[in-house]
């Protein structure tokens, strides 16, 4: 589903990203871990089109397609969504219109006519019962004032409407109490099958005892240096990155 290959990413002539490579097949579930400003977000941001970041040499390819020859709404529109560490805040877009929006330009990608008002308000009522979260908040303007938690579950809301196949999720759990990360991780588990994929973002062992990760990658200097299973992240959780590095020193 998704093959970056020898991805170099540069921000402000700074080089962040040196030789990533990462395979994510259907059904997979990715963890990566890694000290803080080792270009964790950089690779979710560059994944989703971010436009401050510079693709400087490597090929990103997502369902055979070049990546890369795509704009941030052609991605979107093939099914990559971005949970952002920290949600903005956009005052003066309604949530709910913002979201009927986005919702619509799916629906039209794939020749269905737009939803109706009614029927959009209804398919939110529906999507937040399932999800076991309060539909009011999410009437405001896109997450203005929202609690942190409030606003990682309106990403869990528009996850659920816009039904991606390739997750990126940038520390889901930053912000959170661990009763708001239960009910954030069980959300995002009712949306997986075999047909879609996570890249799941995480500085904390913890989360991956919610959401199961298949793989677990640690990046560091630029790249992926480790790759391993959940018994890799209990040996970060243990004995922190710097071992790590030594040993793939020595
Ligand atoms: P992580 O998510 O792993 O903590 P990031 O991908 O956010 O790391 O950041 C990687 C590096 O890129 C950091 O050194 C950070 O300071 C730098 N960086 C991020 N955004 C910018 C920016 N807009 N301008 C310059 N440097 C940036
Ligand atoms: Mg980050």
């Amino acid at each position: 589903m998704l093959h970056v290959k020898d991805l170099k990413v540069a921000i402000d002539n700074q080089v962040i990203l040196d030789g990533l490579n990462l395979e994510i097949n259907r059904g997979e579930v990715h963890a990566i871990m890694g000290p803080n400003g080792v270009g964790k977000s950089t690779l979710a941001k560059v994944i989703s089109a971010h436009p401050s970041y510079e693709v400087l040499s490597g090929s990103i390819h997502y369902k055979g397609k070049d990546l890369l020859e795509l704009d941030v709404a052609e991605r979107a529109l093939e099914g990559i969504f971005l949970a952002f560490q920290t949600p903005v805040e956009i005052p003066g877009v309604n949530n709910i219109y913002f979201l009927k929006q986005a919702y619509n330009a799916r629906r039209a990608k794939e020749g269905l006519e737009e939803i109706s008002s009614l029927d959009f308000i209804k398919l939110v009522r529906e999507k937040t019962q399932s999800l076991g979260i309060k539909a009011d908040v999410f009437k405001r303007d896109l997450n203005v004032g929202f609690s942190g938690g409030e606003k990682k579950q309106n990403e869990m809301l528009q996850m659920s409407i816009l039904e991606p196949e390739l997750f990126l999720l940038d520390e889901i759990d930053s912000g959170l109490d661990v009763d708001a990360l239960k009910s954030v991780a069980a959300g995002v588990n009712s949306l997986l099958n075999e047909n879609r994929s996570v890249l799941l973002i995480t500085h904390y062992e913890r989360m991956l005892e919610y959401i199961k990760p298949d793989f677990v990658h640690v990046l560091n200097g630029g790249k992926i240096i480790k790759s391993g299973d959940i018994s890799l992240a209990k040996e970060i959780e243990k004995s922190g990155y710097s071992m790590l590095e030594q040993r793939s020193a020595s």
